[in-house]
């Protein structure tokens, strides 16, 4: 099948951008395989008109009315490989499927690479968190605590602190002075020692157990994960990737078009700030450019 344009990834940036060009009349096929970055958590915040919702359910309701316009066709399926022949893409589908299009909008989104420390996994968007603006405000004044993952991890706990009282679990690893001082002056405890293990009663976290044989009380643990793109067809194209300290991102221009001509990013896989008002304005800034670009042969 041939179609205006192909979007990978139809969650928040993939469905703003759809919305858009539906809206402009151009026929859309969209491609999912129903793994957003948010599908851990319960709720979700900070998005205006629906602070609090169900990540699932905005989602959802975002599908029902893109799917609404009569030029988008939405396919459960995952885009396996893509390539490029002049300015038409071809997309194989994970069904075997091939689709074309002008104009491609990568919105495939990243996936969070967790450390390998028991209780993390199973606790991960409900008590083990990275982001405070999205999830901080719900453990406010409790038991905080940050992960040394990373050389930047103590930025990470010097800002939650301004939540609650903080401890920084350095895991073993060192801390230089001006650093110790900095978390001490804002009242960080620092733990030197390194960290086995989390618990609490199902999703919720109750504590940490240090390899002393100490443990110490803790209602939730933030962490910096490195993260990864979804899939490789960025760079299976040859777009410009830039390496961050967590992952990558895929360079951009204004207008959301990537290094190769007609082929578009969208959302967290072309920023290091991540939230879904970002992903949807992007989308939105994408999904305009392609139907000017569409309409304008530009
Ligand atoms: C635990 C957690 C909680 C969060 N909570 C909040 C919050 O409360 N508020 C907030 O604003 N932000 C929150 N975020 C951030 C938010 O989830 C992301 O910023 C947002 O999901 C980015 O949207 P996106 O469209 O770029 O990518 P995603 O939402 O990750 O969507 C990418 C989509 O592409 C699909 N896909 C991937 N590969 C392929 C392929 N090869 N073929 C077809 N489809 C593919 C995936 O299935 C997925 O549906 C949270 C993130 C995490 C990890």
């Amino acid at each position: 099948m041939h179609y205006d344009t192909i979007i990978i990834g139809g969650s928040f940036a993939g469905l703003a951008a759809a919305l858009y060009l539906a809206r402009a009349r151009k026929s859309v096929c969209i491609l999912d395989n129903g793994r957003p970055r948010n599908r851990f958590a319960t709720h979700s915040h900070g998005f205006f008109a629906h602070d609090g919702s169900v990540p699932g359910e905005l989602l959802s309701t975002m599908r029902k009315q893109v799917a609404a316009y009569p030029s988008v066709t939405f396919l459960e399926d995952a885009a396996v490989d893509a390539s490029l022949d002049g300015e038409i893409l071809s997309v194989r589908l994970q069904s075997g499927a091939v689709i074309t299009a002008p104009r491609t909008l990568l919105a495939f989104g990243i996936s969070d690479t967790l450390p390998d420390l028991p209780g993390v996994a199973e606790r991960w968007g409900r008590s083990v968190l990275h982001c405070p603006y999205c999830h901080g405000y719900e453990f406010s004044d409790q038991q905080l605590g940050v992960l040394n993952l990373m050389e930047m991890s103590h930025h990470q706990a010097a800002l939650i602190s301004e939540w609650g009282p903080t401890t920084f679990y350095l895991n073993g690893g060192t801390l230089e002075p001006e650093a110790a001082e900095a978390l001490e002056r804002r009242g960080v405890t620092i733990e030197p020692a390194p960290v086995v293990s989390l618990h609490g009663e199902g999703h919720s976290l109750s504590g940490i157990e240090l390899a002393d044989g100490r443990s110490r009380a803790l209602n939730a643990l933030f962490i910096a994960p490195r993260n990864h793109f979804n899939s490789p067809i960025a760079e299976q194209l040859g777009c410009e990737v830039e390496a961050t300290p967590l992952g990558s991102t895929i360079t951009v221009d204004a207008l959301q078009m990537t290094s190769i001509r007609h082929v578009y990013a969208a959302g967290d896989i072309t920023r290091q700030g991540h939230s879904i008002t970002f992903a949807c304005a992007d989308g939105v800034m994408a999904g305009t450019a392609i139907h000017r670009s569409l309409a304008f042969d530009a």
